[in-house]
């Protein structure tokens, strides 16, 4: 038989590529500060994303050479200092370091008794515990907050349905079901709600006051007179940590409210649940402990690789219920391999990758109590670059800034708000273009504003300082040649 294997032959060029690889990467990541955040590709980079599959074998040196000339240099830009769009994470380089060594230790995480899936279940218990939710609570890893919510809204589903929905399907509902939430949910939810079967109607968005939280007593009134019409209210979600302005909805009097009208509690926390651990800011998320369900982001403000995100659930039976299957193909054994709960019963993915491990070794290298210093440093800087906006004649605060995002425009008066759009929409797009910083905008209650959103653990003040003369030398300078 002629024998073929992935193995390299020979494995000493290997080595020497392999650590001339992790040189160039600490490089990357010292040096990061000193290079453009984003740069547009020319077109004959692009094109070297668009040939066929290969065929042949290549050295893998050239195929290294073509990652540091071509992936390397055209990144997006968010482990960068002025980075401060949407809501990222920044990562960090032990992080990175344990995805290469996940991969190389290369279990897999549907579960089995093995270490890494002690890992798994040891950064989820870590995680309940830095939100307060009781011991027993249930969770997995997944790929991010938009899954983690899905399973919270699946489980809040199954739970509230009042009928087996597994068996049985939405079909043999006696009622519709409803969710509800502020109009200041992120989309996920939205997708969620289709992807459930409930649709996209079933998902009621309640008004939110001037600082963006939920209005309760519309809340207690959609819900009362859903009741009134024959629905069934099943579940509200609170947003702690808007994507839009970061607000935190009053998780306290969502609680008691979902207690008195035995309705699922679930809070989106991909923002704000980790605040939990922030000695200056964890008064903002009091009464997360009461949820049913919470979903998370270590890749936000833990600063994990992507991906990684998680969803908790206060029962564990509730969860099981929602996913456990048993299949004659994998039956857990008393000894050996199989002799442990299998992890894809906490969700929908059966092969799951060791995504614990980036968040157990910098957890570890650096303490629950630094992420939570860096989590109040972030929102310090919020604070520090609302103050600089209000300091600006050009530049308005839009929205009071609660944590870390801030919105706001360019506005040296005299424009109307079509014209201020435009003319800010330009000053976003040039920061990108020069590499100087990247900010992203949006739409609140009708109001197009920039929004700098600094879940950076590498911004400093003064990166801040260079964003607001940027700014203003930008719209001075787009006025006088539009
Ligand atoms: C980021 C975010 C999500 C989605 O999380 P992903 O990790 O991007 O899937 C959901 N809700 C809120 C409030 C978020 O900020």
């Amino acid at each position: 038989m002629d024998f073929e294997a992935l193995d390299p032959e020979d494995w000493e060029p290997t080595r020497k590529l392999a650590h001339d690889l992790v040189d160039g990467a600490i490089d990357h990541t010292r040096d990061v500060r000193d290079r453009p955040i984003w740069r547009e590709m020319p077109a004959d980079i692009r094109a070297q994303f668009e040939t066929v599959a290969p065929q042949e074998p290549e050295p893998l040196g050239d195929i290294l050479g073509d990652v540091r000339d071509t992936l390397m240099q055209y990144p997006m830009g968010n482990i960068h200092p002025r980075f401060l769009a949407w809501y990222m994470g920044t990562s960090n380089f032990t992080g990175a370091l344990a995805d290469f060594i996940a991969a190389i230790q290369g279990s897999n995480l549907g579960g089995g008794n093995h270490a890494a899936a002690l890992i798994d279940r040891q950064v989820v218990e870590w995680l309940r515990q830095m939100i307060g939710l009781p011991a027993g609570a249930s969770g997995t890893l997944v790929s991010g907050g938009s899954v983690a919510n899905l399973i919270g809204l699946t489980v809040a589903r199954n739970t509230k349905a009042g009928i087996d929905l597994r068996e049985h399907g939405l079909a043999a509902l006696p009622a519709p079901m409803r969710f509800y939430g502020s109009d200041q949910l992120h989309g996920c939810h939205q997708q969620a709600m289709e992807t459930l079967g409930l649709g996209n109607r079933a998902l009621i968005r309640i008004a939110t006051h001037n600082d963006l939280t939920i209005d309760i007593e519309a809340l207690k009134q959609a819900v009362a007179t859903d009741r009134a019409n024959g629905i069934t209210p099943a579940c509200v979600i609170a947003t702690a940590g808007t994507v839009n302005t970061g607000a935190f909805d009053d998780l306290t009097a969502i609680a008691d409210f979902c207690a008195a009208e035995d309705l699922w509690f679930h809070v989106d926390g991909c923002i704000g649940a980790l605040i939990a651990i922030a000695p200056e800011n964890r008064w903002r998320v009091a009464g997360i402990e009461r949820a049913d369900s919470v979903a998370l982001d270590p890749h936000k403000w833990l600063h994990a690789p992507f991906d990684v995100g998680c969803a908790l659930v206060r029962s564990k039976s509730q969860h099981l219920e929602t996913f456990s299957l048993s299949s004659e193909y994998l039956e857990s054994t008393a000894r050996g391999v199989a002799a442990a709960p299998f992890l894809h019963d906490f969700g929908i993915q059966t092969s799951r990758g060791f995504r614990a491990l980036k968040v157990w070794m910098s957890l570890r290298e650096h303490g629950v109590r630094k992420f939570g210093r860096l989590i109040d440093q972030d929102i310090a800087k919020g604070a520090y670059l609302s103050q600089l906006i209000e300091q600006s004649d050009s530049l308005a605060l839009l929205f009071p800034t609660n944590i870390n995002i801030v919105c706001f425009r360019y506005d040296p008066g005299g424009m109307d708000d079509t014209a201020l759009k435009s003319l800010n929409t330009e000053i976003m797009l040039r920061l990108q273009e020069d590499g100087t910083a990247v900010l992203s905008d949006t739409t609140v209650h009708g109001q197009h504003c920039l929004r700098a959103a600094i879940n950076n653990h590498r911004t400093r003040p003064e990166d801040l300082d260079l964003l607001i003369r940027e700014i203003e030398r930008l719209g001075t300078e787009i006025r006088g040649n539009p």
